[in-house]
């Protein structure tokens, strides 16, 4: 019989790291009939004695965050032990962003630390909003449905049918893009006009109890985002998401005084000090960490710790639903989670065991890990699909 230190000693050697693959993919799934795609970097961590976590991240160019995992990040981690992720959360800072840069290299922790949880909670038997803390079983979603290809006239019934499947929360997209297509051109005027005739619509179909929510994506200006808040604060918007292009903290702070309705962001928002300004400058009512682009669990553990010191709720923007489930579920100061309804659609092209929310309400699985895995043969047909820039990036 092996001594209890000899015995340690052994499962630390069979959870030392043997493998760690990035995967770029275009996944499709179908969403009000049509066909929708995302592109995403599935990471698989796997140990020496077998056993295999997977995590992801999307939102930003997956054929460079899987060459730097790869060629970089992978080489690196060999022989670390899996259960050690504030460690390797530090090695990858300092290997992949020494001096504070954001952007690809936290895409590249946030999926790899992602992994390491699914594998620690393989490992030990335990879903992981268990081991975070199991704050609560269940948590209560909103419904991403309103989004821009889905015309004006049919708007208030694609709400209605949302509200029909029980939810209570509904959030729609604003803004359309305005910044980003000013080659088009589009006057910016026209674009909130045009939104602010949308969310008159959606109010009106759903009527007062249904919760409702905008996302302008970054998209829009300071002056044109109070504009559009003032036009519809009777509305009764629950919060405007990322309003201003790259949330900036003085400005959204501004915007906060200026307008009535709250206001939430963090979404793609990088290192923590991001986070604190935010919350010093007096710029959010809702922070929005997420742990698929915000360098995975172990730094929105963090986060939620920080924006609970300021006493400011937490909320899941940025979609990615069944991995943010677990950070709101396990920490007493989790909030809302964001069924995004094309992306719902796009884990169960990809994933075997991904849940249902029902009633307004998502419950969390008792499986070990994340509770839901990568079908191969779906993996396998999503990789070999053309990856091309800008698809599917919400
Ligand atoms: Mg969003």
């Amino acid at each position: 019989m092996p001594t209890i230190t000899e015995q340690t000693k052994l499962t630390n050697a069979s959870l030392s790291i043997a493998r760690v693959t990035a995967t770029p993919m275009v996944v499709e799934a179908s969403f009000e009939g049509q066909p929708v795609e995302f592109s995403l970097c599935l990471v698989a961590v796997e140990t020496r004695d077998g056993r295999i976590g997977h995590g992801l991240t999307a939102i930003t160019e997956e054929e460079v965050v899987a060459t730097a995992i790869n060629a970089v990040a992978a080489p690196a981690l060999l022989g670390e032990n899996a259960m050690a992720h504030e460690r390797i959360w530090e090695k990858l800072y300092w290997l992949l962003a020494p001096r504070g840069q954001t952007g690809y290299a936290l895409h590249v922790i946030a999926a790899i630390d992602l992994a390491l949880w699914d594998l620690k909670g393989k490992v030990l038997g335990q879903p992981v909003w268990r081991l975070l803390g199991a704050a609560r079983d269940r948590t209560p979603v909103y419904a991403t449905f309103g989004f821009d290809s889905i015309e004006r006239d049919r708007l208030g019934e694609a709400a209605k049918e949302a509200v029909s499947r029980g939810f209570t929360r509904l959030k729609m997209t604003v803004g359309n893009k305005a910044l980003s297509r000013r080659d088009e051109p589009r006057p910016i005027g026209a674009v909130i006009a045009e939104d602010a005739l949308r969310i008159r619509a959606v109010r009106q179909a759903v009527g007062d109890e249904v919760e409702l929510f905008l996302d302008a994506n970054c998209g829009l200006d300071p002056l044109h985002a109070q504009r559009l808040a003032r036009s519809v604060e009777e509305c009764g918007i629950t919060f405007f998401e990322e309003p201003i292009t790259q949330n900036d903290a003085p400005q959204m702070a501004a915007l906060r005084r200026a307008v009535r309705i709250p206001l939430a962001c963090g979404q793609n928002e990088g290192l923590l000090y991001r986070f604190r300004d935010l919350l010093l400058a007096g710029a959010v009512d809702v922070l929005q960490p997420n742990v698929a682009i915000t360098g995975g669990l172990t730094q929105c553990l963090r986060v939620a710790a920080l924006a609970q010191a300021f006493n400011t709720p937490i909320a899941n923007g940025g979609a990615w639903t069944f991995h943010n489930m677990h950070l709101h579920a396990g920490v007493a100061h989790g909030g809302l989670v964001e069924y995004h309804l094309p992306v719902v659609a796009i884990y169960e092209a990809l994933f075997r065991g991904v849940p249902r929310a029902e009633g307004g309400w998502l419950a969390l699985p008792e499986a070990p890990g994340f509770g839901f895995e990568p079908d191969p043969d779906a993996v396998r047909d999503f990789a070999a699909r053309p990856l091309s820039g800008g698809r599917g990036k919400h």
